[in-house]
């Protein structure tokens, strides 16, 4: 059993960007749908939840995802929903995942898991959904609520492991990540032993601040100290990477606006509409993002408002084991 979406990522993460640029494909190989820019937690490491974030809470539109179907189903690419908000929030989150299902696209969710109950474990299971991540924070129940903001990390854990037990095929994949701050070596390990056995997928990746004008989130301000203080001992080596995104993905947020990658939470590049622009016409011709692939290829990442705090320490992909 593997990740249906192993060979997209792994076609992501080969070469650098200048030989990707060379190779560029004809239209994007999977497109992350935001369904919407609202979200029930306010975590303290994401702009949406810290409400930093400079766009209106929005919601995506049948005609809008509709349109976006129908231009991928041709190139048969895959469609993620992943943005900037709690995706299962939407409230037509599972008649979107059918549309694309029943177009035979690969699809993909990440999910805080708030809203997995079982009458949504059943529509999940029912559905045609391929792969669903479950983000965790930390590693065990208090450093999860001090980012999260919520104590509901054995929660998600149950809920995780009723799918699990629920799903009877190999579909859909499950994958769980985490991320964390300074929590000691051992309790990681505990988390990937605890965990392990309930999804296909495990990762854990380091908590980022570095992406996130921390001045402009409303926090308090021991919160705000905090934050501070674990970006000031970070460890991990600030390298920037091959771009995993702009030579392979699109990025749509909620009122069909599409953006050169997942990172520019508040829409600082505008590549058009989905709604009045072919996707093919804005995945080759849209000027931030011709200008956005030049530019890395030539590793000017410190040229771009987009780039030049991208460290992204883990890369396009959902696991590290
Ligand atoms: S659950 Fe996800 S989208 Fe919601 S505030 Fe937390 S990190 Fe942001
Ligand atoms: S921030 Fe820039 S370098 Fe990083 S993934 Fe996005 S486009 Fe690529």
């Amino acid at each position: 059993m593997t990740n249906p979406f192993q060979h997209l990522y792994d076609e992501c993460n080969s070469g650098d960007s200048a030989a990707k640029l060379k190779r560029l494909p004809s239209f994007p190989t999977h497109i992350d749908v935001e369904l919407t820019s609202a979200c029930n937690y306010r975590c303290l490491m994401c702009p949406t939840g810290n409400l930093s974030l400079q766009r209106p809470a929005g919601f995506m539109s049948w005609e809008t995802f509709d349109k976006i179907v129908e231009e991928c189903t041709q190139f048969g690419t895959g469609i993620r929903f992943i943005g900037w908000g709690e995706p299962m929030m939407h409230p037509e989150f599972f008649r979107f995942v059918r549309r694309a299902a029943d177009a035979l696209l690969l699809t993909h969710v990440n999910t805080n898991g708030s809203k997995m109950d079982d009458y949504a474990i059943k529509m999940i299971l029912g559905v045609g959904l391929d792969s669903i991540k479950f983000s965790f924070q930390g590693t065990d129940p208090a450093s999860y609520a001090e980012m999260r903001n919520i104590d509901a990390f054995d929660d998600l854990f149950h809920k995780v492991r009723r799918l699990h037990m629920m799903r009877s095929s190999p579909s859909p994949w499950i994958s769980i990540s985490t991320s964390v701050t300074d929590e000691h070596p051992s309790t990681i390990e505990v988390f990937k032993r605890k965990f392990g056995g309930i999804c296909d997928q495990l990762s854990v990746g380091h908590t980022t601040f570095d992406f996130m004008d921390l001045s402009a989130a409303r926090l308090s301000e021991e919160q705000v100290a905090r934050l501070n203080d674990l970006a000031g001992r970070q460890t991990v080596e600030k390298k920037h990477p091959a771009c995993p995104e702009v030579y392979d993905k699109l990025s749509i947020h909620n009122d069909g606006t599409a953006r050169v990658c997942c990172n520019d939470f508040d829409g600082i590049t505008d590549l058009g509409n989905v709604n009045d622009t072919p996707i093919e016409e804005i995945w080759k011709h849209a000027y931030d993002m011709v200008i956005y692939r030049r530019i890395l290829a030539d590793g000017g990442h410190d040229q771009l408002a987009n780039c030049k705090d991208c460290y992204n320490y883990a890369g396009l992909h959902e696991d590290v084991e």
